[in-house]
């Protein structure tokens, strides 16, 4: 059996991140990477819309994205790893509600950001009334004007992955790509080698992993796996803390949203910013290489927490649902045609919306990314490697620092995310 001091699961970037931060901080460790397919980022993370942001309304969420946005920027500036990260700000429309209310304000004070008028909205195309009948329908705001987060932009996954793949090999971590766990083992701290063990009264520890490449062990496990951690977690009797939620995306493409792809707001931006509307939560992402935008929401009542293996878009949820919305407000839509779609999950903290990262016997936990994992990846790696290291705080790329149990289970302090899309 391989023996390891870490196994981290898992090589989306949680785990990558994850892994990085550890054996960085303990290079004599021996540590593992496990992961079920051939290659990194083959989960969630290759799914998302790859935006990132710092503006958030809980201060935890800003910390754990501001820094891990400052990181992800030395990564590519300092370091030359070209991981598509492109500053193109990110632009709430926001009604009347929306534009006085506190969360926006306070959003807006703790991060680099400015608000933008009326005018400026209509000249990229956006219609800030939507016609009367279909505001009444369909339950739509007007738009009363703009929150654009400066630092905010979109930034691509893969690359992201590939440079802490490149890292952790260097550094000696042993990435094993193609191997799936398929049981965490609990057994007793002291077997007595009788049928039926774990006893009630036995102390009981994960001993090991079996995987598909046989069994794999370590002192401590750290289970990076989002949405599939639940069912590797359930028989064991530790709760993974989250909900699955179906998330789609859908790309539209042709010659009038090349053109508006076209149009940065920001300086030193080459495309337009992620743009968030201001009814339903439907965001519109711009995807400079094709001139496409990938369209999507965070849709709440009506779709269920459920998890299927490979979950598929739905071409007439994008027709009846998002489109009427999305068209409301950027009548250039009804000239675009879908090229592409797919989907994923959130792994969904129900409760306050931000990662849970806690421990339980060996096993250390990092999910409930809930919609905002990459832009929070690497702050999370570095709070998974202080969980391990026993520390109280962890220190954040840029000096900001977090107590560990904050995003723990037993003493979790969190405020509830408002700004979750
Ligand atoms: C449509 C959509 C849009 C999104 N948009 C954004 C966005 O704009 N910005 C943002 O920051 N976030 C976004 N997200 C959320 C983001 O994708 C996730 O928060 C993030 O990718 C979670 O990363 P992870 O490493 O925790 O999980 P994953 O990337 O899902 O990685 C988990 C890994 O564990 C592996 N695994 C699972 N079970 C096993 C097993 N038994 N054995 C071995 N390996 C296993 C999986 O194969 C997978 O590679 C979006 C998500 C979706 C679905």
């Amino acid at each position: 059996m391989e023996k390891f001091d870490v196994v981290v699961v898992g090589a989306g970037i949680t785990g990558l991140s994850s892994a990085y931060h550890i054996k960085r901080e303990n290079p004599d460790m021996r540590v593992a990477l496990l992961e079920r397919k051939s290659t990194f980022a083959q989960g969630n993370t290759g799914r998302s819309a790859a935006g990132f942001r710092d503006v958030f309304s809980s201060e935890m969420n800003r910390k754990l994205a501001s820094s891990s946005i400052s990181f992800y920027r030395h990564v590519q500036e300092d370091l030359h790893h070209d991981i598509g990260m492109k500053f193109t700000g990110y632009l709430f429309l926001l009604g009347s509600g929306a534009l006085d209310s506190g969360y926006t304000r306070e959003a807006a004070a703790k991060s680099r950001s400015r608000f933008v008028d009326k005018h400026e909205i209509e000249e990229m195309g956006f219609r800030l009334r939507p016609e009367r009948s279909e505001a009444e329908l369909m339950g739509l705001s007007d738009i009363e004007g703009g929150l654009l987060g400066l630092n905010c932009g979109i930034i691509e996954p893969d690359k992201l992955c590939g440079f802490y793949d490149r890292q952790i090999r260097e550094m000696g971590v042993e990435a094993m790509y193609g191997t799936e766990v398929k049981r965490v083992a609990l057994e007793p701290v002291k077997p007595l080698n009788y049928p039926g063990e774990p006893f009630l009264w036995q102390e009981k520890t994960v001993r090991s992993l079996q995987t598909s490449s046989g069994e794999v062990s370590a002192d401590t496990y750290v289970l990076c796996t989002d949405v599939w951690t639940t069912a590797l977690l359930d028989p064991t009797g530790i709760d993974s803390h989250i909900r699955p939620k179906k998330r789609q995306v859908f790309q539209v493409s042709g010659p009038e949203i090349g053109r508006f792809v076209e149009h940065p707001m920001v300086e030193g931006a080459d495309t337009v910013p992620f743009v968030v509307l201001p009814s339903h939560r439907v965001y519109m992402r711009p995807e400079p290489r094709s001139r496409s935008l990938w369209i999507s929401v965070a849709d709440e009542y009506g779709r269920d927490f459920s998890f299927t293996e490979d979950p598929q878009p739905e071409p007439e949820f994008y027709e009846k649902s998002v489109f009427p919305v999305a068209r409301s407000y950027l009548p250039i839509l009804s000239s675009a045609r879908v090229t592409s779609m797919w989907a994923g999950h959130y792994a969904y903290n129900t409760i306050d919306r931000t990662h849970y990262i806690f421990r339980d016997l060996n096993v250390i936990v990092a999910t409930g990314t809930s919609g905002s994992g990459i832009m929070k990846g690497d702050a999370a790696g570095r709070i998974v490697s202080a969980l391990l290291g026993g520390k109280e705080f962890a220190e954040l790329y840029n000096g900001e620092r977090v107590r560990v149990s904050d995003l723990g289970v037993e003493e979790r302090r969190v405020p509830r995310e408002h700004m979750v899309i």
